[in-house]
């Protein structure tokens, strides 16, 4: 067989969230190069005799270059291997994945790139937010915190809309600095918001409160995220038995009549 590369989500962390063909290509696999995200019941999975290399951030050591990455899946293939490219959540969000394929077109291999389960659904599926909601939200947006070094510009869209849900992948430590951006973009103080964190994991945990106290939340374990927008009131706390110490609410608003007040407001 010639090599080929599957460029493949593993989905938020739950293993029962991997996609059937997902799991199909990583028991076909020869290679599997997978972030630091992916979780040791997934790599599970992997067989035996296939090559298991961790090219993610661990334990303060760096990360693989990417262009050393994009290398090795070329390398791997052109040796007719079947290689995997694991990535935490869709492979298609802030995952890197278009200079992959940049580099196996420039290289002439074969390869497919098969969907995960994104963080923001596995999240929302987590807290129990519906996303969209019929007169709250009726678009969502995806935002990261993260800057590229030599990004210059701003990434976030300014002014906010204030009828969409969003969604901000690594929100990083400083809730502050997140809280004034939003505000700075246009979003009112008193405005919803949900820190979900290790969604689909045991772990899983969410606080809800509002963009003005956002500082003074509690910092939760990453990987988080952070969902914005009127939505995020309807966060509960039953998705998981443990649900005592999982479900934190500081939202001062009630349900989603008092909620659509404040969005006519
Ligand atoms: N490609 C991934 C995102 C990679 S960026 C995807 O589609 O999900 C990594 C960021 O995703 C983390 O910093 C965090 O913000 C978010 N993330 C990943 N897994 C998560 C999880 N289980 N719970 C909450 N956020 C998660």
């Amino acid at each position: 067989m010639p090599g080929k590369v599957y460029l493949v989500g593993a989905g938020p962390g739950d293993p029962e969230l991997l996609t059937l063909k997902a799991l199909r290509v990583l028991k076909a696999a020869d290679v599997v190069l997978h972030d630091a995200l992916i979780g040791a019941e997934i790599l599970a999975l992997v067989p035996h005799r296939a090559i298991l290399e961790n090219v993610g951030k661990r334990c303060g050591r760096k990360s693989a270059l990417q262009q050393d990455i994009n290398q090795s899946l070329i390398n791997y293939a052109r040796l007719d291997l079947q290689v995997v490219r694991l990535k935490g959540g869709d492979p298609l969000i802030f995952g890197r994945c278009g200079e992959e394929i940049e580099a196996l077109r420039q290289g002439g291999i074969d390869f497919e790139i098969v969907p995960g389960i994104t963080a923001a659904l596995g999240a929302a599926a987590s807290a129990h937010i519906p996303l969209t909601h019929r007169d709250i939200a009726s678009s969502l947006l995806v935002l990261t915190g993260h800057h590229s070094k030599s990004g210059k510009t701003d990434p976030w869209p300014s002014p906010l809309p204030t009828n969409a849900t969003l969604v901000i992948y690594m929100p990083g430590q400083d809730y502050e600095a997140t809280a004034q951006k939003l505000v700075d973009n246009g979003l009112a103080i008193d405005t919803p918001c949900a820190i979900v964190s290790q969604a689909t994991s045991p772990e899983q945990c969410v606080h809800v409160t509002t963009i003005e106290r956002l500082a003074a939340c509690p910092k939760l374990p990453t990987p988080n995220l952070l969902i914005v927008g009127a939505v995020a009131v309807l966060a509960d706390h039953k998705s998981l038995p443990q649900d005592q110490d999982f479900f934190t609410q500081e939202y001062p608003y009630e349900g989603i009549e008092e909620q659509a007040k404040w969005q006519s407001k």
